[in-house]
């Protein structure tokens, strides 16, 4: 039993969990809450399920399937991109109904039963998170592996945020009453595997196994599947700051323009995070840094807390009226490994960081 997601707490797991996302104009405030005079929640688990059809986005956020279904039909829809669509906040059309011992099961965290009427029927939508996945439900069409991923990344995210485990994990076809087939369908791979069926034995498998590591985990890749994506855009700026005298010191950045690769979390110091390769520069301008005294520029590579690697140093020397640099930013980056930029001022006292704007482009390798 648990009190649904906020926005800022979907935002926040989704992000953790490296789970790429856009939000859909109003989908804070989209539900069938008050159409229903039913409220969301308490929520016992996440509902997965595929659209049976393309281009989904319309009618699962506005038009529905007519007046007996309307809209929203998910929480979440699942393009083929890999990168989720936030539709609804609120009580979603997507799982109809379904029995008490189902309901019971998914609360327990136990393999989900037959449906049996005699314990009860009950609105499934009441109580579950709901996700549709773009797939034609033919069993020809696969899910793309980046598709998979993020499927498995978000339905790890919703459980991580409320303690949930595998067993939280259900699929329409093992709670519908209506006979519903989905999800299924080939998967074009994940981890180190080839070729697959989804089913939700393996989907929950995939899922635990996220679950037993940090939220920043991504699964092994097979060595010779390594493939590059992108170049997806990095724009990240600070609020001007002081910068005291003779300390190395991560720039910590505070907007976020644009992070297409979701790796910078709001004031945080990583602009990126392996792997990945990068390109970039980051535009400087400093106060109060004396004719030529010495402010140095470096990358700094991390493994979770630890520093690993410190690359060249760039130097930005005052001159009369602001010190202002462009550094430039190139970089690989190795699984598990994130970037910051550190600062050292060398001048006698502090001086402030009046900007400092990171624009990069970065491929993800997968
Ligand atoms: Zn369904």
């Amino acid at each position: 039993m648990a009190t649904p997601m906020t926005p800022a707490q979907w935002r926040s797991a989704l992000k953790a969990e490296g789970a790429p996302f856009t939000e859909l104009e109003g989908w804070t405030t989209r539900g069938r809450d008050q159409a229903t005079g039913k409220v969301f929640g308490p929520v016992f688990g996440v509902l997965n399920h595929h659209t049976a059809g393309r281009d989904s986005l319309n009618t699962v956020a506005y038009r529905g399937q007519g007046a007996a279904v309307p809209a929203p039909l998910a929480h979440a829809l699942l393009p083929k991109s890999g990168r989720l669509v936030l539709v609804a906040d609120g009580r979603a059309n997507h799982a109809g109904t379904t029995t008490d011992n189902i309901l019971t099961a998914i609360i327990a965290e136990e393999p989900i039963p037959r449906a049996d009427r005699s314990t009860g029927v009950v609105d499934a939508n009441d109580a579950l998170y709901g996700i549709e996945v773009e797939n034609l439900g033919d069993g020809k069409d696969a899910y793309t592996r980046a598709q998979y991923d993020t499927l498995v990344r978000f339905n790890a995210a919703i459980c991580r945020h409320h303690g949930w485990g595998k067993g939280s994990v259900a699929g329409h076809l093992e709670t519908s009453l209506e006979g519903k087939p989905d999800p299924r369908g080939p998967v074009e791979g994940y981890g180190k595997r080839g070729r697959f069926n989804l089913t939700m034995n393996q989907l929950r498998a995939d899922v635990a196994e996220r679950l037993a590591h940090p939220a920043s985990w991504s699964p092994p890749q097979a060595a010779q599947e390594v493939t590059v994506e992108g170049p997806a855009y990095v724009n990240l700026g600070v609020e001007s700051y002081e910068l005291a005298s003779g300390l190395w010191d991560e720039i910590g950045f505070t907007e976020e323009w644009t992070d297409e690769l979701g790796h910078h979390a709001v004031n945080s110091e990583v602009f990126v995070a392996g792997a990945a390769r990068f390109t970039g520069s980051l535009s400087l301008r400093f106060e109060g840094l004396p004719v030529g005294a010495v402010v140095q520029v470096r990358m700094s590579e991390w493994e979770g807390a630890t520093l690993k690697a410190l690359h060249p140093i760039h130097e930005v020397i005052g001159t009369p009226g602001g010190a202002y640099s462009v550094v430039p930013l190139v970089k690989r980056l190795g699984a598990g490994r994130s970037m910051r930029v550190r600062l050292l001022n060398q001048s006698a006292g502090g001086i402030e960081v009046a900007s400092a704007v990171l624009s990069a482009l970065a491929w993800k390798e997968s």
